[in-house]
């Protein structure tokens, strides 16, 4: 723990406290990095609270992009790192549950932290390390709990995203939920169907994500958070269909394939649109379903490892695992297949598609062209024909396209 906080990137970090201290303010690490750094796991952002405005902050740094002023929000560049940096704040209510209707800037990290949603997460350090804990944070890190600052079912209710957040920490850190909070999600949970997808989306990235998903997904079967989940809420049978065992998957486009191949009454589309995913996420889960429709005809082979991305092996293998976990697949045995290839791109064949229509000069272009170079690249990926100009000519000759 202590060779942690002497790192990077806490030892550059505790420098900007030092330096908004200088202009007369207080700051503080909050949130992730203080739980994590107790929990002696990989701190993932650094986050600060301070006494500090935004605009003050901003005379102080060189380097800062106002993400979020209205919410007191900056992030400040320093020493190469990006850091948050948020002024303390209390929220007023969240009428539309999307958004605190208002957010007043307060002049103590008490206040701040009893607005934050769980105890493991509201804790505040300073420079040396010592801890600012209200709420019994730490003994609940002990205890691998996760549990509410304040009235779990007034906590939930004012934020009912907050419900989905447990279950996406018991993934990340493998905590269990406390008896008491557990009962105010089960009684709040239906206020999930007012959150944003968008919102709703963050989280369950994360949840996927997780090394101990099993256990989040647990919880999302018993206390019946599907109910109240996009596509789940009207497909109940669909968590019934869940594998025995996840292993976590680093993009959604992965969880969505393994969604749309247990069951199938849902299609991709259906669940992109309806959990509003971004185009990256659309493309990779395109992607993997049509690999993996490959799979279950052919296993894997030469061709399904050159038609997928590379950066796709790893989801595309884990995917496999956790369906067919008697034959687990790793992304080794994909890149050692595909280090084997005879070529990786279409670009790599030797023939293109004006060689062949100079071979066949009577031939109009078309739709044909395409498709016989996508022949040619099969039986050169699967070693049937040399990737020579010169054999592939001869090959081409004998078997001349048929354009009707
Ligand atoms: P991670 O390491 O995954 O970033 P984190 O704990 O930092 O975990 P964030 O979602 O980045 O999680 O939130 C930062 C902090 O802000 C939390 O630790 C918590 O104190 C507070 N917070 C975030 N979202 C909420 C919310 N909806 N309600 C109350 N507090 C929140
Ligand atoms: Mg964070």
């Amino acid at each position: 723990m202590k060779v942690l906080f002497d790192e990077p990137p806490f030892l550059e970090a505790k420098e900007i406290i030092t330096k908004i201290q200088q202009f007369g303010y207080r700051a503080y690490f909050v949130g992730g990095c203080v739980r994590d750094l107790l929990l002696n796991k990989e701190i993932g952002d650094v986050d600060f609270a301070t006494s500090a405005t935004p605009q003050e902050i901003m005379g102080i740094f060189d380097h800062v992009i106002p993400v979020g002023v209205e919410h007191g929000t900056v992030i400040v560049r320093y020493k190469h790192r990006s850091y948050e940096i948020t002024t303390f704040r209390k929220e007023g209510k969240y009428s539309d549950q999307r958004h605190p209707d208002n957010v007043k800037f307060i002049t103590t990290i008490e206040e701040d932290l009893k607005r934050r949603d769980f105890t493991i997460n509201a804790l505040a350090m300073d420079q040396y390390g010592k801890i600012i804990d209200l709420f019994n944070g730490k003994n609940d890190i002990k205890h691998h709990l996760i549990r509410t600052v304040g009235d779990g079912k007034e906590r939930f209710m004012e934020d009912p995203l907050r419900i989905i957040r447990a279950l996406r920490f018991s993934s990340q850190i493998g905590f269990s939920i406390e008896e008491k909070t557990k009962r105010a999600m089960i009684k709040v949970k239906p206020q999930i169907e007012k959150i944003s997808v968008e919102r709703i989306l963050v989280e369950f990235q994360k949840l996927f994500a997780g090394d101990e998903v099993d256990k989040a997904i647990r919880y999302f079967i018993h206390l019946k958070i599907y109910e109240h989940v996009p596509i789940f809420k009207d497909h109940p049978k669909l968590v019934e269909c869940f594998p025995k065992k996840w292993i976590p998957l680093n993009s959604f486009g992965a969880v969505i394939t393994l969604l749309n191949y247990i069951y199938p009454k849902v299609t991709i589309t259906e669940w992109i649109k309806a959990w509003k995913c971004s185009n990256a996420i659309k493309n990779v889960a395109h992607h993997l379903a049509f690999a993996l429709t490959y799979y279950n005809q052919n296993g894997i082979d030469e061709w399904l490892v050159y038609t997928l991305p590379p950066r796709l092996y790893k989801q595309f293998s884990d995917v496999v695992t956790i369906l067919f976990p008697n034959d687990p697949l790793t992304e080794k045995t994909m890149f050692t297949i595909s280090e084997r290839l005879p070529i990786h791109g279409k670009k790599e064949l030797a023939i293109d598609g004006n060689d062949l229509l100079n071979l066949f000069p009577k031939n109009k272009k078309g739709r044909w062209v395409g498709e016989y170079i996508r022949t040619l690249e099969k039986k050169v990926v699967f070693g049937q024909i040399e990737n020579n100009k010169n054999v592939l000519k001869e090959w081409i000759r004998c078997h001349p396209p048929d354009i009707n």
